[in-house]
């Protein structure tokens, strides 16, 4: 009998399995899943590409798939010189990269007490991680309303979030309550849409409430996750903690959480 040796000779490699090229700044990719690996929707891994040294170059990467998800699906900026992502953006169906089976993060339901309208709030690839909880079935049953708001640039950057609620409201597990429960709030700072501005102004000026009819944020019925800039982390904590909101963590469940969606 023949014994063949393990093609894969790093240790946690991942195989990927589909790339797609939404901008010339943005991709999106799967990769197989480590049969170990259990995370919660929402949480996020250290993954990357063996450097020339021999050495894993690894980074910090939301998982965009649902925790039910048999792969992982990934969104990545492409930054032009970035260490990682120049040579990321490269990668092809059947290579390999690092992936560090180890979860974390703060935007987990579980870090947010029980309420009736839960707030995704994301710019740019901070959508990632909301990618994953509006696909999990569990953020239906523990909440009426859900609304999924993402800010970018150009129209363009929007193409990602505008295919996941598209497949989502059709998805086999979780279309249905979906298309009753699930809400999607895009806008541009740039470029001309049906919405334009930052998430922070227009919830200032109450845009945001008046154009999805639904009340102003309350700290006994709205939840809120928010994954962006530093910036815009800090803005959108003063704007919720000003409707009364209070920051949770795993530890100390409350009504919003935070996470960087980069280090600046
Ligand atoms: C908790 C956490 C989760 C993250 N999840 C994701 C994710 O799901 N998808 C993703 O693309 N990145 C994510 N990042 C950022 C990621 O870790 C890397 O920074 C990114 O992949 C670029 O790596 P790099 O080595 O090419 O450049 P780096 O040297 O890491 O970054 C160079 C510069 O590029 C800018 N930059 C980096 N990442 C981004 C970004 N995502 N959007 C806009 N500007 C950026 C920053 O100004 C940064 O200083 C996350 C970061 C954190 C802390």
């Amino acid at each position: 009998m023949t014994v063949t040796r393990p093609i894969i000779a790093m240790p946690d490699a991942q195989t990927v399995t589909e790339i797609r090229h939404w901008t010339d700044r943005l991709f999106s990719f799967r990769v197989t899943r480590p049969r170990s690996l259990r995370f919660r929707s929402g949480e996020f891994v250290m993954l990357g590409l063996m450097g020339d040294n021999g050495k894993p170059l690894l980074r910090a990467y939301s998982i965009a798939s649902p925790s039910w998800d048999e792969e992982l699906e990934f969104y990545s900026i492409k930054v032009p010189d970035g260490p990682l992502t120049s040579r990321l953006q490269h990668i092809q169906p059947g290579n390999q990269i690092v992936l560090r089976p180890k979860p974390v993060g703060t935007l987990v339901l579980d870090a947010l007490l029980p309420g009736r309208r839960l707030w995704f709030f994301a710019t740019g690839t901070g959508v990632a991680p909301f990618a994953s909880l509006v696909r999990d079935p569990d953020t239906y049953e523990r909440y009426d309303q859900v609304i999924l708001t993402h800010t970018c640039r150009h129209a363009d950057d929007l193409g990602y979030s505008r295919d996941l609620v598209a497949a989502t409201m059709d998805d086999p597990l979780v279309g249905e309550q979906a298309q009753a429960q699930l809400s999607y709030f895009p806008t541009t700072t740039a470029d001309e849409s049906a919405q334009m501005g930052r998430i922070t102004n227009l919830l200032r000026s109450g845009e945001v409430f008046q154009a999805l009819d639904v009340p102003p944020i309350d700290p006994v019925s709205d939840r809120a996750m928010v994954c962006g800039s530093i910036a815009l982390n800090t803005d959108m904590k003063e704007i919720l903690e000003g409707f009364g909101l209070r920051e949770g963590s795993n530890s100390k469940p409350a009504e919003y959480v935070v996470e960087k969606a980069f280090v600046d």
